[in-house]
């Protein structure tokens, strides 16, 4: 007599929408694989074009070679910009090398930089909101000299600051940060300097903002968060904070299937699901596979709103 198979558990797994790529992701990626059908392999990367090793490692396989600084790059070969954007210096660097380059820099991080330049041009001194060390915090500085931009991380050094002139002060932010967060800084540094120019809200881009809206609307309603993104990305990292402050505790960020560890999952009955803006489908679709393996799966999908937005690729490779 043959034992049957003891029924799997139920797990119904909640899809936030909208999630993953969003269109400065989506374009970036497209820079690499048109330039490598233009120039072929190699085409050098200067940073991760994206904050996914998946989205990285896809692109290394077909030719990418991503470097961190531009003397990593040989004079005849061709250079792309991350999505995060650049200091000036870099393509400064690149245009005095004779380098060709592209630059996949978000339009949303460029609107900043222009931003950032106008304020500098009217001679104010401008506070950023970001994290220090992030590569798009790195790119929006060096858009003004040294000292021009003042860099503020938290509440208490947004009531630690001390500008020049208070009278003449600006800021912009970083595009991928936690919206409420950034709300209540922006509140201090209006109360402490009335004359601050700036955004009417902040810079936090159309996908940071959706993404944690829907995963905020969908953690009340569920067991767990599974957040598919890389450790190194702002916007993921973000989703799992404000999954947590929405009241789901089990919020985690996991980079794929093969590093969710099952057993602390136990007692779940609704999984959501949710991921960064550089993380691809396929990460969410590997996991729903790996749950069906142990679970009776019910897909819901918790859906706010829908996206449209796309970027033009550059003049050079849109043809
Ligand atoms: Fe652009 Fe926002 Fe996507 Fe960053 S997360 S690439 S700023 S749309």
């Amino acid at each position: 007599m043959t034992d049957t198979p003891k029924p799997l558990p139920p797990l119904t797994i909640v899809l936030a929408g909208p999630r993953g790529f969003c269109a400065g992701v989506d374009r970036a990626i497209q820079i690499v694989e048109r330039a490598l059908d233009k120039f072929g392999a190699p085409v050098y990367v200067r940073h991760e074009i994206v904050h996914n090793k998946f989205v990285v490692d896809g692109l290394r396989a077909k030719g990418a070679v991503f470097v961190e600084e531009l003397d990593q790059v040989p004079d005849e070969a061709p250079v792309i910009f991350s999505a995060h954007g650049v200091p000036k210096r870099v393509p400064d660097e690149a245009g005095r090398r004779g380098l060709t380059y592209l630059d996949a820099t978000c339009p949303l991080v460029s609107k900043v930089h222009t931003e950032a330049e106008r304020h500098h041009e009217a001679g104010r001194q401008i506070i950023l909101i970001g994290h220090a060390n992030h590569p798009e915090v790195i790119g929006t500085m060096g858009q003004v000299p040294d000292g021009a931009m003042l860099l503020v991380e938290d509440l208490e050094q947004a009531e630690a600051v001390q500008p020049a002139d208070p009278e003449n002060l600006a800021f912009v932010t970083q595009t991928t940060l936690s919206v409420d967060e950034t709300a209540a800084i922006v509140a201090v540094l209006r109360r402490r300097f009335p004359a601050l120019q700036g955004p009417r809200k902040e810079d936090i881009c159309y996908a940071t903002t959706n993404r944690q809206a829907a995963v905020r609307a969908m953690a009340a309603g569920v067991d767990a968060v599974l957040v598919l993104g890389a450790p190194n990305s702002s916007n993921s990292r973000r989703l799992v904070e404000v999954a947590k402050g929405a009241g789901c505790d089990r919020s985690i960020l996991v980079q794929r299937a093969a590093d969710i560890d099952w057993t602390s999952l136990d007692g779940v009955a609704r999984l959501g699901v949710t991921a960064g803006a550089s993380a691809p489908e396929v990460l969410v679709e590997e996991v729903i596979e790996a749950a069906r393996a142990r679970f009776a799966v019910t897909l819901e999908h918790a859906t706010l709103t829908e996206e449209t937005i796309t970027f033009k690729l550059p003049r050079a490779l849109s043809a």
